[in-house]
């Protein structure tokens, strides 16, 4: 398994997610986002929906849950389309992150997400 250099970058919808789960972030090249980051709080992989956000903060681990596991945005009822563009909504079992621009994940704050490694 390689790591992303910079523990894996949240990328908004601007910026390329490989299909090819082998391809990371190396330092000194063009962002392209982690598509294998993981919470190391929750233990969950986590996932992201596309130019969603929100309607309120989540109160609960059992919404957390419920959000986690949707198929896609439209099956999670808290979610409506977001009013910036370019936005990508990253969410793991304990905690939800926005960004349209480029964020190394282990950078934010209260960061718990890093770059879990990908097939060489
Ligand atoms: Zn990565
Ligand atoms: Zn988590």
């Amino acid at each position: 398994m390689e790591r992303c250099d910079d523990g894996g970058l949240l990328v908004g919808t601007n910026v390329p997610l490989p299909d090819d789960a082998r391809v990371r972030f190396r330092a000194g090249t063009p962002p392209v986002g982690c598509t294998h980051l993981a919470c190391t709080r929750c233990g969950a992989t986590v996932r992201h929906f596309d130019g969603v956000q929100l309607q309120r903060e989540l109160l609960s681990g059992d919404e957390y849950a419920q959000l986690w596991d949707a198929a896609d945005a439209s099956a999670f009822p808290l979610l409506r389309a977001a009013v910036i563009p370019r936005i990508r909504f990253y969410f793991c079992r304990c905690f939800n992150f926005y960004t349209a621009g480029v964020v190394a994940a282990p950078s934010r704050e209260d960061a718990d997400w890093a770059c879990a490694g990908h097939p060489a």
